[in-house]
């Protein structure tokens, strides 16, 4: 089975996730959030180098926003670089701290709490690159155990979910300004905000925190 790579860590490694700054449960919601066109500006050949890294304005404010509204934040993004050879992990690994540090520096809440990433190509059709929903099957997986104080014996993706489908929390969203951001929110059946590429996260996050806000309809 295919699996994505996470930022930091092997992908079944357990998670140390640190408080809400609400200091309240975790009900459940996730905030799963594309990367490029939602929290830094995006570019037809890819983010290569931290120089080519913009933060987009408020970036950090609205994650900082949601996780003291008590979502836990996931990163799900396609880096088909690493699958097309062009560069590796390591590289992408010093973009997402880049990124990390950024947004922390704008809003200290503003941890993100998991980034996923899709190695794959697009000829691949891989379940865990979107369209798909399998990044954001296993980061609910991560985060969920983490939260339960359970291990991760093995990760799943749905075409091996039994009865036993952890439970997608009512306020979880896919953020994303592409569509395979939005059909990966319908196949894991989650609210959908699509955003503007310059705009991003910022311009939907009291929308996001509007529980009766079911997001964009497709
Ligand atoms: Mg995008």
């Amino acid at each position: 089975m295919d699996l994505p790579g996470r930022h930091g860590a092997e992908i079944n490694a357990s998670l140390e996730l640190s408080p809400l700054p609400s200091g309240t449960g975790w009900d459940g919601s996730i905030a799963y959030l594309d990367r490029d066109g939602v929290l830094n500006l995006g570019k037809s050949d890819y983010i290569n180098t931290i120089s080519e890294l913009t933060v987009i304005e408020g970036a950090g404010s609205a994650v900082g926003e949601l996780r003291r509204a008590g979502f836990r934040i996931c990163v799900v993004t396609n880096q088909s670089p690493i699958g097309r050879g062009l560069w590796d992990e390591l590289q992408l690994s010093i973009i997402h701290e880049e990124l990390k540090m950024r947004l922390l520096a704008e809003d200290g809440d503003a941890e993100l709490d998991l980034i996923l990433y899709s190695p794959f190509v697009p000829w691949s059709n891989s379940y865990i690159r979107k369209p798909q929903p399998g990044m954001l099957e296993i980061g609910r997986q991560i985060i969920s155990s983490s939260e339960n104080g359970s291990t991760i014996s093995k990760l799943i993706t749905a075409g091996e979910y039994a009865n036993d489908r952890p439970a997608e929390g009512s306020r979880s969203c896919i953020v994303g300004d592409r569509p395979a951001d939005i059909s990966a929110g319908l196949a894991h059946g989650v609210r959908i905000f699509h955003v503007d590429d310059r705009e991003g996260l910022p311009s939907v996050t009291g929308r996001i925190l509007d529980a009766t806000d079911g997001g964009d309809k497709f």
